[in-house]
């Protein structure tokens, strides 16, 4: 790669809901979706790439550097002070090399990746219960046949017994409409243990295929999880290490056969992070998506290069601020376009 960054620009990029969001376990309503800078890194020889930063950083330090003193395509960024464009870098180190991301990453799995839709709030606080119904079918509708379900409505927005039962209404109502669905509950560590044991026993026939963050991710409680499911009817997988994770705490955990699915987030973690992190973690893993469809497509890049990765995030939304979203949604699975970079243009 003889080319020279020569310019780094910002752009608005974000995400239009299908509908309102409302409120998780601990967090108020979601609203209508959210506007995000993206960086679009230019090169002296006409290259042009963009994406999400991963944190914050300074791009005039980059000005004049060549491309590939600040990425390896075979393992991602190397210069500390570029990693916040961790996503931009790949793209455009992707776009040069003429291959989409997921191919330079290794395209070790399908670029036909499984996606659910992780848009299932607690809407029904603001409009009741038929309410989840119409939004499964509107998710449906958009191509997902796969849902999360937020649950914990106890914990700070309802009496606890009464959003206790809410959660298993909507569990077994879920259930009852969708009877194929890959169901996964996501209480935001909003569930005490006693909490959690009581919501299993009501919906031990609903086969719930992971739980999620249903308490903080504390080594004893969740060896007694794990005792407790070793007695449940089916086996649903522990995801954890969305919220401030500890990388290292969840990696120990995993070793030990206490997470299967860690969640670290696909920006904030970062794909460079992520390149280094999948080959010795010993859990699948499904890289936290929810807020932007871009965040979904980098997902489903890093799941169909790197491989590891069963299903993945979705979020019932349109991009805003590019030519599309970057995948057909059909059938409950994400079909990545075979164009190069990230395969996504700036509008
Ligand atoms: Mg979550």
């Amino acid at each position: 790669m003889d080319h020279v960054v020569s310019s780094i620009s910002t752009v608005q990029v974000g995400a239009r809901f299908l509908r309102n969001v409302g409120r998780n376990s601990f967090r108020d309503h979601k609203g209508s979706g959210a506007l995000e800078t993206a960086y679009v890194v230019a090169t002296s020889l006409g290259a042009r790439g963009w994406g999400l930063p991963i944190g914050p950083g300074d791009p005039s330090v980059l000005i004049g550097r060549s491309v590939d003193s600040l990425i390896d395509p075979a393992a991602g960024v190397i210069a500390a002070d570029a990693m916040f464009l961790d996503y931009a870098l790949h793209d455009l180190a992707a776009r040069i090399l003429d291959v989409p991301v997921h191919v330079m990453l290794g395209a070790a799995a399908s670029p036909q990746v499984r996606c659910y839709s992780g848009g299932i709030y607690f809407d029904d606080l603001d409009d009741g219960l038929p309410v989840i119904e119409q939004n499964l079918k509107q998710d449906s509708a958009f191509g997902f046949r796969d849902f999360k379900l937020k649950v914990g409505r106890g914990y700070r927005w309802m009496p606890a017994a009464a959003g206790l039962d809410r959660d298993i209404a909507v569990t077994r109502l879920t259930r009852d409409l969708y009877p194929d669905a890959t169901i996964m509950v996501d209480a935001n560590d909003g569930y005490s243990l006693n909490t959690l044991i009581h919501y299993l026993d009501a919906v031990a026939d609903c086969d719930l295929y992971w739980l999620e963050e249903m308490f903080a991710e504390r080594h004893e409680d969740l060896v007694f999880l794990r005792e407790h499911l070793s007695r449940w009817p089916s086996r649903p997988l522990i995801a954890d290490g969305e919220y401030s994770p500890n990388v290292d705490h969840i990696l120990s955990l995993a070793r030990e056969g206490l997470i299967d699915v860690a969640l670290m987030d696909v920006v904030s973690h970062g794909l460079t992070a992520w390149r280094h992190t999948m080959p010795s973690l010993a859990a699948k893993a499904s890289p936290h998506a929810w807020g932007l469809p871009l965040k979904t497509l980098y997902a489903a890049h890093l799941a169909a290069g790197l491989g590891n990765v069963d299903i993945i995030e979705g979020v019932p939304a349109n991009t805003l601020g590019t030519v599309d979203d970057g995948y057909t949604l059909a059938d409950g699975v994400l079909t990545l376009a075979d164009r190069p970079g990230f395969g996504i243009d700036l509008a």
